[in-house]
């Protein structure tokens, strides 16, 4: 099992679990987990696209069942979110996470951020904005350094409800992506009423890049809809470096993908910025 804590040897378990949001053996497999410590954060660079430096991490869960191997998030997130496990994962990855993040900017010697999945159900739990608050003071870290992604179908479902909680998570400086941007129900209006500061493109739309003519015009599009918004930008799944220069040109500033760091574990995060800041 040492290989799988390798960044470059990451290989996911072949095992699939059958009709995952009703397995029940999978569902008690999940909370012995739980207890037994069996979850842990891979960190994937998030890097400037012009100078490639590291601008900050997104956390990502991994469950490393002792049989199964190393357990993909598609075959138990959606199982967390139905039986409500998700919420204290999500708390767990939350602190997990903003501490980690610590540690990593000291031996980067600057600032970073990370950006933290927050699942539909996590965000509409009325402890999120005191779990988030403990993440932050238990770390020591600035709120301006903690990045969370949302899908558009939080900020649909109930839009009163998500006003409401973005204004109280920005008033501490803490800021707010749209995950999987243009995939789910867009309403443009959205990017209007709620405080929002980066749009992460979808790798559906990347990697067809740059053949692609359609892809490309949407991408240009959102580029610059976020460019007059003044929103980041990270493209998503970045897979070589014909995507790479595109977006460079297209004027993204922020990528993510396989090309530029794959997710891996903390101590090799580690040594990627010891790595950096001794250059
Ligand atoms: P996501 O938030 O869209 O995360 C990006 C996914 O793309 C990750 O899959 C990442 O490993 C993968 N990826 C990154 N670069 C590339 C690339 O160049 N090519 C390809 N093909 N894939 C790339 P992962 O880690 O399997 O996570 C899948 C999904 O699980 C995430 O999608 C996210 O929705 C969810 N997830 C992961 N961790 C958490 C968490 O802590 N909380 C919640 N609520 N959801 C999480
Ligand atoms: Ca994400
Ligand atoms: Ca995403
Ligand atoms: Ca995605």
């Amino acid at each position: 099992a040492k290989e799988t804590g390798r960044a470059r040897c990451v290989v996911y378990s072949r095992v699939t679990f059958n009709a995952p949001d009703h397995d029940v053996s999978m569902e008690a497999a999940m909370f012995e987990a739980v207890r037994n410590g069996e979850f842990f954060l891979h960190y994937q660079p998030i890097v400037h696209s012009g100078t490639r430096e590291i601008v900050g991490f997104e956390a990502l869960m991994r469950w490393m069942h002792p049989e199964l191997g190393l357990v993909a998030p598609s075959q138990f997130i959606q199982m967390a979110e139905s039986n409500g496990l998700i919420n204290l994962l999500g708390a767990w990855v939350l602190k997990a996470a903003c501490v980690q993040l610590k540690r990593l900017q000291e031996v980067a010697g600057r600032e970073l951020y990370v950006s933290v999945n927050v699942s539909p159900r996590q965000f509409r739990n009325d402890q999120f904005l005191a779990l988030m608050d403990d993440a932050l003071k238990l770390s020591g870290m600035e709120g301006r350094q903690l990045l969370l992604e949302i899908t558009e179908g939080i900020l649909m479902s109930d839009p009163v409800h998500a006003e409401a909680l973005l204004l109280q998570i920005a008033a501490r400086g803490v800021r707010i992506a749209i995950d999987d941007f243009g995939t789910g129900y867009s309403s443009l209006a959205y990017l209007k009423r709620f405080p929002i500061n980066t749009l992460k493109i979808d790798r559906a739309f990347i990697k067809d890049l740059p053949g692609s003519v359609k892809d490309a015009a949407i991408c240009n599009v959102v580029l610059s809809l976020a460019q007059h918004l003044n929103l980041a930008t990270v493209a998503e799944g970045v897979e070589n470096e014909e995507q790479l220069q595109f977006l460079v040109r297209q004027g993204c500033t922020l990528v993510q993908g396989y090309h530029t760091g794959r997710p891996m574990m903390f101590a090799d995060a580690m040594d990627v910025l010891r790595a950096g800041a001794a250059e």
